[in-house]
């Protein structure tokens, strides 16, 4: 192989990187990408769509929010706790980028909200040929990005992995690598973009950062070969470590992603209790399941439990489900019965796509229980039997008078007077790590000093400190907008770095 080199090197191909490489190559910079899997998109091929403000698609669905509604709505929410410039100019340009995409043949469904209260801003990657919603449908989006990047001249090195990031007086030199014949080489450059995606494949970083016992405490999403590589490169060279946190949900570890409707149901608004037998949540807030998430990692053995009986399962049967989420779309109880008699079988549905990603093994701990009796629904799942029995004395008063203790609405609760009773337990998942590097608003990365270094950029996952502590679930699409708008920034600005007057070779 001859000498490597490029003016711009992208360590990682998923959602940023290989955005950052069709935006770096548009500017008609050399650029190598390198990718120790055998595709782009990373772990957005698994998602659906990402957030824009002011696009044509929310024009033509008349979504009242603007740019200056969003940036507001934003800094709220993050207390102001959050690079201000990086977070206005991402909204700035996200809805270009909608329109950059489609200039790469990409359609989009239209826009969407996750949740009643949440804004809608999740645009929908259309699956060629296809009206509906579907799962993995951004992966379009990245074979159309990749293709833009090699018409471009972008050098794709897959099943090549980034193991160092060179530097000379401060600046950036060159990155080293094995690649995918198990050679250890080398290629230089003047700039480097670092896009490894963050460590939700490692339980230890996960533990040491965030504290949580991945399998244990915390079920999140493990995306094989996220396991913070980037992140350790860009630390060992003396970026400011921020403190990452978990994109936080939860979860019903071998039920949600597999048994949907029993899943589903188990999410509607109804008593959740944890281990205690005691109310912490005002249940109506649980289709924001970053919330949730939060408030159930809080309880002992960050566990939860929601409960139901036969009296509310005939309600849904009557009316439907009280929430119902876009991507998965149900809104009856009609395939309870069957869902039900599988789970309790032992038989587990046949692996359904992205639970495997959650939970290592198919066979999970029972985490759906039935009962005839609280003693025996206690028995089974741990719950304090004296402490529930008053609880659900209050709820229930609470369904005929007000919940005076988290105010939550009257036509959300259901009271629970005997017949069979079903329970699941919830733990918090997520989707993965976010953040863990300083960066500026051109997504420069920071020494601890708060100085550039200069020639070394990060973007997507590994930079993702917008949110603060938990993720802004009010505006859908969030983690890959972000993902793919600071690619686009760290291309451009990668590229202008070059052209400046501060660059030196
Ligand atoms: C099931 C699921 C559904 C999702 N749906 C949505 C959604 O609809 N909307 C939304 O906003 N977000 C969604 N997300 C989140 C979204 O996928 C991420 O925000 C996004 O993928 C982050 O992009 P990234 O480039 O930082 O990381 P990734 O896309 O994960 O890419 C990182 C890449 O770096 C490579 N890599 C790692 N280390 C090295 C190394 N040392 N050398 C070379 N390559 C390396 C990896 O192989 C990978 O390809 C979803 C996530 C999951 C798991």
């Amino acid at each position: 192989m001859g000498k490597l080199e490029a003016d711009v090197i992208i360590i990682g191909g998923g959602a940023s990187g290989i955005t950052a490489a069709a935006a770096a190559a548009e500017k008609d910079a050399s650029v190598i990408l390198l990718e120790k899997g055998s595709t782009t998109g990373g772990a957005a091929n698994m998602g659906m769509g990402f957030f824009a403000v002011e696009s044509k698609y929310q024009k033509a669905q008349m979504v009242d929010l603007t740019k200056e509604d969003a940036f507001r709505f934003f800094m709220e929410y993050t207390h102001w706790r959050t690079d201000a410039r990086l977070v206005r100019r991402y909204i700035e340009q996200s809805a270009s980028t909608i329109e950059w995409v489609e200039s790469m043949g990409i359609g989009f469904l239209g826009v969407y909200k996750y949740f009643e209260k949440s804004k809608q801003t999740w645009h929908v990657v259309k699956t060629q040929g296809s009206n509906a919603p579907a799962e993995r449908a951004a992966s379009n989006l990245f074979r159309a990005l990749t293709e833009r990047a090699e018409e471009l001249g972008v050098k794709i090195m897959y099943q090549t992995k980034a193991t160092k990031i060179l530097a000379e007086n401060g600046r950036v030199t060159g990155v080293e690598f094995v690649n995918a014949d198990g050679e250890s080489l080398t290629a230089e450059c003047n700039s480097v973009i670092v896009a490894t995606g963050g460590f939700g494949d490692n339980p230890k970083m996960i533990a040491e950062n965030m504290g949580y016992q991945w399998g244990k405490d915390l079920h999140s999403f493990r995306i094989p070969g996220l396991v913070g590589e980037g992140l350790k490169m860009l630390w060992d060279l003396g970026a400011e470590k921020t403190a990452p946190v978990m994109e936080l949900t939860y979860t019903t570890p071998g039920v949600t992603d597999v048994y949907k409707t029993l899943s589903e149901t188990m999410r509607q608004p109804n008593l959740m209790v944890n281990l205690d037998g005691k109310r912490f949540i005002n249940e109506e807030i649980m289709n924001n399941t970053v919330f949730t998430g939060n408030a159930i990692s809080r309880q002992r053995e960050r566990a939860a439990f929601t409960i139901i009986n036969d009296e509310i399962l005939d309600s849904y049967r009557k009316t439907g489900l009280d929430y119902i989420t876009f991507h998965h779309n149900i809104k009856q109880v009609d395939k309870w019965e069957k869902e039900l008699e599988s789970y309790l079988s032992g038989a587990q549905a046949e692996e359904s796509g992205l639970s495997m990603l959650h939970n290592e093994e198919q066979k999970q701990p029972d985490n759906l229980f039935t009962a005839e009796t609280l003693e025996e629904l206690c028995e089974k799942t741990g719950i304090d039997l004296e402490s529930l029995r008053k609880t659900i004395a209050e709820y229930n008063e609470a369904a005929v008078s007000a919940d005076n203790l988290f105010f939550k609405q009257h036509r959300y609760i259901k009271a629970l007077k005997g017949g069979t009773y079903y329970a699941a337990r919830h733990y918090p998942a997520g989707y993965g790590s976010l953040g863990g590097v300083a960066v500026n608003d051109k997504l420069e990365v920071l020494n601890p000093g708060g100085k550039k270094i200069p020639g070394l950029y990060a973007c997507g996952t590994d930079a993702c400190g917008i949110f603060g502590d938990s993720y802004c679930f009010y505006l859908p699409g969030n983690t890959m907008g972000f993902a793919i708008n600071s690619g686009r920034i760290a291309g451009i600005e990668a590229v202008n770095y070059i052209d400046s007057d501060e660059f030196v070779e």
